[in-house]
């Protein structure tokens, strides 16, 4: 059983489909109906916000005031440090239009130079009720760069980023550990404890 939107669908507010995947298989021990946004026909809104919170907020509230129903939107990217905390809310901006990450990538490398490598990913998760009430969780993985991307799983920046304890990039390693252990599910995990009970 879960809770609290036991009687209606949760609406999948985001149109990357990689955190879609993602999502969906963090959603799947749970009795939750879901349905993306993009099947409800709903537009992508505008990143307006300064922070994660700003942008996962408004993301959600947009689905929920559109479809009336409850929704979980998430907004993530790779802080870098060395460079100011960027890409951090401009990760998907970084990658233009096109969405070229290979590009965004050689954007890090290069404005990087040789300077720390240190780096983690956040995500943030909101979910958004028709009540008008939005509940905010935070989850982040820490790690470091590695240039030349490696590997063909996963998306965005996973490629050039080792989590601390492990030497394989995102990018390797199999999504299911990914899945234990990355920014989403950590925010997920603080979302669960305080919404859900596992059937
Ligand atoms: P937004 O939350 O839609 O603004 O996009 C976040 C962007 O951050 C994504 O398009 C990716 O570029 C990057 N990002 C977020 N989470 C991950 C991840 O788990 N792996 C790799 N890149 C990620």
């Amino acid at each position: 059983m879960a809770r609290p939107w036991a009687a209606g669908k949760l609406v999948i507010a985001s149109h990357n489909p990689g955190k879609i995947v993602e999502i969906a298989a963090l959603l799947a021990p749970y009795s939750i109906a879901t349905v993306p946004a993009v099947t409800l026909g709903l537009p992508e809104p505008e990143e307006t916000g300064a922070t994660f919170e700003d942008n996962a907020a408004l993301k959600a509230c947009a689905a929920t005031s559109t479809s009336g129903l409850p929704a979980l939107a998430d907004d993530s990217g790779l802080v870098v440090p060395a460079l100011g905390g960027a890409p951090g809310i401009y990760s998907a901006r970084w990658a233009g239009p096109g969405k070229n990450f290979m590009a965004a990538m050689a954007r890090v490398q290069r404005e990087l130079g040789d300077r720390d490598r240190s780096a983690h990913f956040v995500a943030v998760l909101a979910l958004a009720r028709p009540d008008g009430e939005t509940l905010l969780f935070r989850g982040e993985v820490y790690g470091r760069l590695s240039f030349p991307p490696r590997g063909e799983r996963g998306f965005g920046y996973d490629p050039i980023f080792i989590p601390d304890g492990y030497s394989e990039t995102f990018g390797e390693m199999d999504p299911a550990i990914k899945d234990t252990i990355s920014h989403r599910a950590r925010a997920f995990e603080k979302l669960v404890q305080a919404c859900f009970i596992r059937e």
